[in-house]
Protein backbone atom coordinates (compact mmCIF):
# COMPACT_ATOMS: atom_id res chain seq x y z
CA UNK A 1 0.00 0.00 0.00
CA UNK A 2 2.58 2.45 0.74
CA UNK A 3 4.26 1.98 -2.30
CA UNK A 4 1.09 3.33 -4.15
CA UNK A 5 0.62 6.47 -1.97
CA UNK A 6 4.61 6.77 -2.80
CA UNK A 7 3.98 6.67 -6.11
CA UNK A 8 0.95 8.85 -6.38
CA UNK A 9 2.33 11.54 -4.28
CA UNK A 10 5.54 11.38 -6.86
CA UNK A 11 2.69 12.07 -9.56
CA UNK A 12 1.02 14.69 -7.82
CA UNK A 13 4.02 16.70 -7.40
CA UNK A 14 5.38 15.99 -3.85
CA UNK A 15 9.23 15.48 -3.15
CA UNK A 16 9.22 14.17 0.30
CA UNK A 17 6.90 11.49 1.87
CA UNK A 18 6.65 9.31 5.40
CA UNK A 19 4.39 7.82 7.11
CA UNK A 20 3.70 7.61 10.59
CA UNK A 21 1.32 6.18 13.26
CA UNK A 22 -1.38 8.53 14.45
CA UNK A 23 -0.09 8.44 17.55
CA UNK A 24 2.05 10.56 20.57
CA UNK A 25 5.92 9.76 20.19
CA UNK A 26 8.68 11.22 21.57
CA UNK A 27 8.50 15.13 20.77
CA UNK A 28 4.68 15.24 22.19
CA UNK A 29 6.06 15.15 25.51
CA UNK A 30 7.70 18.20 25.39
CA UNK A 31 4.57 20.48 24.20
CA UNK A 32 3.41 21.28 28.24
CA UNK A 33 7.24 21.87 28.80
CA UNK A 34 7.63 24.47 26.21
CA UNK A 35 4.65 26.06 26.75
CA UNK A 36 4.72 26.20 30.90
CA UNK A 37 7.97 28.26 29.83
CA UNK A 38 5.96 30.49 27.97
CA UNK A 39 8.11 30.34 25.15
CA UNK A 40 5.41 30.12 22.91
CA UNK A 41 4.88 34.17 23.45
CA UNK A 42 1.56 35.50 21.83
CA UNK A 43 1.14 32.51 20.05
CA UNK A 44 -1.94 31.51 21.50
CA UNK A 45 -2.70 29.11 19.06
CA UNK A 46 -0.42 26.83 20.70
CA UNK A 47 -1.92 26.48 23.91
CA UNK A 48 -5.48 26.32 22.36
CA UNK A 49 -5.86 22.38 21.39
CA UNK A 50 -3.23 21.29 23.68
CA UNK A 51 -4.27 17.92 24.11
CA UNK A 52 -4.76 17.59 20.59
CA UNK A 53 -1.38 18.46 19.29
CA UNK A 54 -0.20 16.19 21.89
CA UNK A 55 -2.94 13.15 20.64
CA UNK A 56 -3.96 13.55 17.25
CA UNK A 57 -6.62 10.87 17.94
CA UNK A 58 -8.57 13.38 20.39
CA UNK A 59 -8.05 15.47 16.96
CA UNK A 60 -9.72 12.39 14.96
CA UNK A 61 -11.03 9.75 17.01
CA UNK A 62 -10.78 7.37 13.71
CA UNK A 63 -6.90 8.66 12.92
CA UNK A 64 -4.91 5.93 12.50
CA UNK A 65 -1.86 7.58 9.93
CA UNK A 66 -0.43 10.83 9.53
CA UNK A 67 0.91 10.61 5.86
CA UNK A 68 3.67 13.63 5.50
CA UNK A 69 4.42 15.61 2.61
CA UNK A 70 7.19 18.04 2.06
CA UNK A 71 7.89 20.23 -0.95
CA UNK A 72 11.46 22.04 -1.22
CA UNK A 73 10.51 25.99 -1.86
CA UNK A 74 14.23 26.81 -2.14
CA UNK A 75 14.66 28.77 -4.92
CA UNK A 76 18.10 29.79 -6.62
CA UNK A 77 18.79 33.06 -4.70
CA UNK A 78 21.49 34.36 -2.67
CA UNK A 79 21.83 33.77 1.20
CA UNK A 80 20.92 36.14 4.06
CA UNK A 81 24.88 35.52 5.48
CA UNK A 82 26.02 36.46 2.15
CA UNK A 83 27.06 40.70 1.82
CA UNK A 84 24.68 42.91 0.81
CA UNK A 85 23.99 46.94 1.25
CA UNK A 86 22.69 48.16 4.39
CA UNK A 87 19.97 49.69 3.87
CA UNK A 88 18.50 46.51 1.92
CA UNK A 89 15.92 44.88 4.48
CA UNK A 90 15.71 40.79 4.25
CA UNK A 91 12.55 38.79 3.31
CA UNK A 92 12.40 34.82 4.57
CA UNK A 93 13.11 32.48 1.84
CA UNK A 94 9.41 30.84 1.93
CA UNK A 95 7.90 34.23 1.50
CA UNK A 96 9.89 35.39 -1.79
CA UNK A 97 6.73 33.61 -4.12
CA UNK A 98 3.62 33.17 -3.79
CA UNK A 99 1.85 31.98 -0.31
CA UNK A 100 2.77 28.59 0.26
CA UNK A 101 -0.74 27.70 1.93
CA UNK A 102 -2.26 28.47 -1.41
CA UNK A 103 -0.18 25.75 -3.87
CA UNK A 104 0.64 23.79 -1.71
CA UNK A 105 -3.02 22.97 -0.54
CA UNK A 106 -4.05 22.49 -4.01
CA UNK A 107 -1.19 20.04 -4.29
CA UNK A 108 -2.27 17.99 -0.99
CA UNK A 109 -5.56 18.05 -1.87
CA UNK A 110 -5.14 16.66 -5.55
CA UNK A 111 -3.33 13.85 -4.16
CA UNK A 112 -5.48 13.16 -1.13
CA UNK A 113 -8.17 13.11 -4.00
CA UNK A 114 -5.94 10.74 -5.91
CA UNK A 115 -6.25 8.36 -2.98
CA UNK A 116 -9.42 8.65 -2.43
CA UNK A 117 -10.15 7.11 -6.09
CA UNK A 118 -7.82 4.19 -4.98
CA UNK A 119 -8.86 3.02 -2.06
CA UNK A 120 -12.35 4.05 -2.18
CA UNK A 121 -15.22 6.34 -0.74
CA UNK A 122 -15.11 5.80 2.63
CA UNK A 123 -11.62 6.33 3.28
CA UNK A 124 -10.97 8.80 6.07
CA UNK A 125 -8.56 11.88 4.57
CA UNK A 126 -8.04 15.10 6.33
CA UNK A 127 -5.66 17.24 4.85
CA UNK A 128 -3.51 20.17 7.38
CA UNK A 129 -1.37 22.41 5.85
CA UNK A 130 -0.83 24.89 9.06
CA UNK A 131 -4.72 23.93 9.46
CA UNK A 132 -5.20 22.17 12.41
CA UNK A 133 -3.49 21.53 15.77
CA UNK A 134 -0.76 19.21 15.09
CA UNK A 135 2.68 18.68 15.39
CA UNK A 136 3.84 18.85 11.80
CA UNK A 137 7.83 18.81 12.37
CA UNK A 138 7.31 16.15 14.93
CA UNK A 139 5.37 13.77 12.77
CA UNK A 140 7.37 14.30 9.80
CA UNK A 141 10.79 13.52 12.22
CA UNK A 142 8.84 10.27 12.86
CA UNK A 143 7.96 9.33 9.31
CA UNK A 144 10.99 10.11 8.09
CA UNK A 145 10.63 12.89 6.76
CA UNK A 146 13.83 14.71 7.95
CA UNK A 147 15.24 14.90 11.50
CA UNK A 148 14.60 17.51 13.98
CA UNK A 149 17.44 19.50 13.88
CA UNK A 150 19.18 21.70 16.60
CA UNK A 151 17.75 24.84 15.18
CA UNK A 152 14.45 23.05 15.62
CA UNK A 153 13.94 22.61 11.57
CA UNK A 154 12.94 19.20 9.81
CA UNK A 155 16.38 18.60 7.75
CA UNK A 156 16.27 16.14 4.96
CA UNK A 157 19.54 14.48 4.20
CA UNK A 158 19.28 15.79 0.06
CA UNK A 159 16.57 19.26 0.29
CA UNK A 160 17.82 20.16 3.25
CA UNK A 161 15.10 22.19 5.78
CA UNK A 162 13.78 24.35 3.20
CA UNK A 163 10.50 22.27 2.72
CA UNK A 164 7.27 22.72 3.36
CA UNK A 165 5.63 20.11 5.60
CA UNK A 166 2.00 19.23 4.97
CA UNK A 167 0.18 16.19 6.82
CA UNK A 168 -2.83 13.33 5.82
CA UNK A 169 -4.52 12.21 8.71
CA UNK A 170 -5.98 9.06 7.51
CA UNK A 171 -8.49 5.78 9.22
CA UNK A 172 -6.04 3.90 7.07
CA UNK A 173 -3.54 1.75 8.60
CA UNK A 174 -0.08 2.19 6.64
CA UNK A 175 3.16 0.45 7.76
CA UNK A 176 5.04 3.43 9.45
CA UNK A 177 8.55 4.67 7.57
CA UNK A 178 11.31 4.58 9.47
CA UNK A 179 12.87 7.66 11.41
CA UNK A 180 15.94 9.20 9.98
CA UNK A 181 18.94 9.62 12.72
CA UNK A 182 20.14 13.03 13.74
CA UNK A 183 23.02 14.52 11.51
CA UNK A 184 23.96 17.10 13.33
CA UNK A 185 26.57 15.57 15.13
CA UNK A 186 28.77 17.78 16.64
CA UNK A 187 28.13 20.83 14.88
CA UNK A 188 26.12 24.18 16.43
CA UNK A 189 26.43 26.52 13.84
CA UNK A 190 23.00 27.31 14.03
CA UNK A 191 23.11 28.14 17.96
CA UNK A 192 26.52 30.35 17.31
CA UNK A 193 25.29 32.09 14.69
CA UNK A 194 21.40 32.97 16.04
CA UNK A 195 21.83 37.19 16.58
CA UNK A 196 18.85 36.99 19.17
CA UNK A 197 19.93 33.57 21.22
CA UNK A 198 16.90 32.49 20.91
CA UNK A 199 18.35 28.54 20.48
CA UNK A 200 18.47 28.38 24.27
CA UNK A 201 19.86 25.09 23.90
CA UNK A 202 20.30 22.59 21.00
CA UNK A 203 16.77 22.08 20.28
CA UNK A 204 15.22 24.44 22.07
CA UNK A 205 14.29 27.69 20.93
CA UNK A 206 12.53 30.38 22.58
CA UNK A 207 10.31 31.92 20.03
CA UNK A 208 9.72 35.23 22.10
CA UNK A 209 13.58 35.57 21.11
CA UNK A 210 13.33 34.60 17.46
CA UNK A 211 13.16 37.21 14.68
CA UNK A 212 10.91 35.60 12.47
CA UNK A 213 8.38 35.84 15.81
CA UNK A 214 8.97 39.14 16.69
CA UNK A 215 8.91 40.30 12.55
CA UNK A 216 5.49 38.03 12.26
CA UNK A 217 3.85 36.74 14.67
CA UNK A 218 4.03 39.65 17.00
CA UNK A 219 1.70 42.79 17.02
CA UNK A 220 2.92 44.62 19.54
CA UNK A 221 5.81 47.23 19.91
CA UNK A 222 8.96 44.91 19.44
CA UNK A 223 11.13 45.30 22.96
CA UNK A 224 13.87 47.05 22.59
CA UNK A 225 16.57 44.68 23.80
CA UNK A 226 16.00 42.80 20.19
CA UNK A 227 15.72 45.63 18.23
CA UNK A 228 19.39 46.32 16.91
CA UNK A 229 20.19 42.29 17.08
CA UNK A 230 17.61 42.07 14.40
CA UNK A 231 19.55 43.79 11.81
CA UNK A 232 17.64 44.56 8.52
CA UNK A 233 15.47 41.54 8.97
CA UNK A 234 11.90 42.86 7.56
CA UNK A 235 10.07 39.38 7.42
CA UNK A 236 11.31 36.39 9.35
CA UNK A 237 14.73 34.83 9.64
CA UNK A 238 16.89 32.38 7.86
CA UNK A 239 20.20 32.29 9.69
CA UNK A 240 20.63 29.73 11.27
CA UNK A 241 18.85 27.49 7.97
CA UNK A 242 21.65 29.37 5.95
CA UNK A 243 24.38 28.34 8.37
CA UNK A 244 23.24 25.06 8.33
CA UNK A 245 25.94 22.55 6.15
CA UNK A 246 22.73 20.57 4.94
CA UNK A 247 21.66 23.89 3.28
CA UNK A 248 24.81 24.24 1.13
CA UNK A 249 24.31 21.56 -1.31
CA UNK A 250 20.33 21.08 -1.40
CA UNK A 251 18.90 21.49 -4.88
CA UNK A 252 17.03 24.71 -5.80
CA UNK A 253 13.44 24.45 -6.41
CA UNK A 254 12.50 24.73 -10.35
CA UNK A 255 8.34 25.16 -9.23
CA UNK A 256 7.28 28.92 -10.37
CA UNK A 257 5.36 29.54 -7.19
CA UNK A 258 8.13 29.59 -5.41
CA UNK A 259 10.37 31.66 -7.52
CA UNK A 260 11.35 35.09 -5.55
CA UNK A 261 8.83 37.93 -6.99
CA UNK A 262 10.48 40.87 -8.09
CA UNK A 263 11.46 43.20 -5.22
CA UNK A 264 10.75 40.17 -2.75
CA UNK A 265 14.35 38.73 -1.26
CA UNK A 266 15.82 42.22 -0.10
CA UNK A 267 13.83 45.12 -1.07
CA UNK A 268 15.44 48.72 -0.13
CA UNK A 269 13.80 49.46 2.99
CA UNK A 270 13.47 53.61 1.72
CA UNK A 271 10.76 52.02 -0.44
CA UNK A 272 9.27 49.89 2.41
CA UNK A 273 8.82 52.99 4.75
CA UNK A 274 7.24 54.87 1.91
CA UNK A 275 4.96 52.35 1.15
CA UNK A 276 1.46 53.31 1.48
CA UNK A 277 -1.59 51.00 2.54
CA UNK A 278 -2.34 49.93 -0.79
CA UNK A 279 0.91 50.00 -2.40
CA UNK A 280 1.62 47.20 0.74
CA UNK A 281 -1.56 45.66 -0.69
CA UNK A 282 -0.94 45.48 -4.48
CA UNK A 283 2.82 44.15 -3.86
CA UNK A 284 2.03 41.65 -1.42
CA UNK A 285 -1.26 40.22 -2.77
CA UNK A 286 -0.92 36.57 -2.12
CA UNK A 287 2.32 36.67 -0.98
CA UNK A 288 3.11 34.94 2.62
CA UNK A 289 4.30 38.88 3.66
CA UNK A 290 0.69 40.15 3.99
CA UNK A 291 0.17 37.93 7.16
CA UNK A 292 2.83 40.55 8.53
CA UNK A 293 -0.07 43.52 7.93
CA UNK A 294 0.56 46.95 6.71
CA UNK A 295 1.17 48.38 10.23
CA UNK A 296 3.51 45.45 11.43
CA UNK A 297 5.80 45.40 8.45
CA UNK A 298 6.12 49.39 8.40
CA UNK A 299 7.20 48.62 12.52
CA UNK A 300 9.61 45.74 11.00
CA UNK A 301 10.95 48.69 8.39
CA UNK A 302 11.56 50.96 10.95
CA UNK A 303 13.91 48.75 12.77
CA UNK A 304 16.00 47.88 10.03
CA UNK A 305 16.69 52.02 9.10
CA UNK A 306 17.50 51.98 12.41
CA UNK A 307 20.25 49.08 11.83
CA UNK A 308 20.73 50.60 8.72
CA UNK A 309 23.51 53.18 9.63
CA UNK A 310 22.01 54.97 6.67
CA UNK A 311 21.01 58.64 8.01
CA UNK A 312 19.20 59.64 4.75
CA UNK A 313 16.30 57.38 5.92
CA UNK A 314 15.35 59.45 8.30
CA UNK A 315 13.09 61.54 6.32
CA UNK A 316 11.59 58.23 5.41
CA UNK A 317 11.32 57.15 8.74
CA UNK A 318 9.41 60.64 9.57
CA UNK A 319 6.83 59.34 6.75
CA UNK A 320 6.02 56.52 7.74
CA UNK A 321 5.66 57.65 11.75
CA UNK A 322 2.37 59.04 10.19
CA UNK A 323 0.77 55.31 9.12
CA UNK A 324 0.22 54.30 12.93
CA UNK A 325 1.19 54.99 16.59
CA UNK A 326 3.57 51.44 16.80
CA UNK A 327 4.99 52.60 13.42
CA UNK A 328 5.69 56.05 14.75
CA UNK A 329 7.21 54.51 18.25
CA UNK A 330 9.49 52.30 16.17
CA UNK A 331 10.34 55.46 13.68
CA UNK A 332 11.27 57.55 16.96
CA UNK A 333 13.69 54.84 17.92
CA UNK A 334 15.33 54.40 14.63
CA UNK A 335 15.69 58.06 13.88
CA UNK A 336 17.55 58.19 17.51
CA UNK A 337 19.92 55.60 16.84
CA UNK A 338 20.57 56.84 13.08
CA UNK A 339 21.19 60.45 14.94
CA UNK A 340 23.65 58.89 17.29
CA UNK A 341 25.59 57.37 14.68
CA UNK A 342 25.87 60.57 12.63
CA UNK A 343 27.45 62.32 16.06
CA UNK A 344 29.46 59.32 16.60
CA UNK A 345 30.69 59.57 12.87
CA UNK A 346 30.89 63.37 13.15
CA UNK A 347 33.48 63.03 16.50
CA UNK A 348 35.75 60.23 14.62
CA UNK A 349 35.93 62.78 11.33
S1 LIG B 1 15.18 32.17 12.76
FE1 LIG B 1 16.81 33.66 13.20
S2 LIG B 1 16.32 34.49 15.22
FE2 LIG B 1 15.10 32.62 14.94
S3 LIG B 1 16.32 30.99 15.86
FE3 LIG B 1 16.89 31.06 13.69
S4 LIG B 1 18.65 32.47 13.59
FE4 LIG B 1 17.66 32.77 15.56
S1 LIG C 1 23.53 24.12 11.73
FE1 LIG C 1 24.44 22.23 12.47
S2 LIG C 1 23.53 21.89 14.49
FE2 LIG C 1 22.27 23.41 13.42
S3 LIG C 1 20.66 22.21 12.49
FE3 LIG C 1 22.27 22.41 10.94
S4 LIG C 1 23.58 20.58 11.23
FE4 LIG C 1 22.27 20.77 13.03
Amino acid sequence: MNDRIKHLAGEHGLDLIGVAKAEPGKYNKHLREWLDKGFEGEMAYMSNNVEKREDPRKLEPWAKTIICAAVNYSADAPYSIDPRPSNQGWIARYAWGDDYHDAFKKTLFGFADAMREDFGEDVQLKVCLDTAPILDRAYAAYSGIGWLGKNTCVIHRKLGSFIFLGEIVTNLELEPTPAETDHCGTCTACIDACPTDAILEPYVLDSRRCISYLTIELRDNIPEEFREDMGTHIFGCDICQDVCPWNRKSPRTQRLEYQPRPGSVAPPIKELLEMSEEDFRQRFRKSPVKRAKYSGLMRNACVAAGNSGDASLISSLKKAAEAAPIVAEHAEWAIRKLGQNDLKNDANE
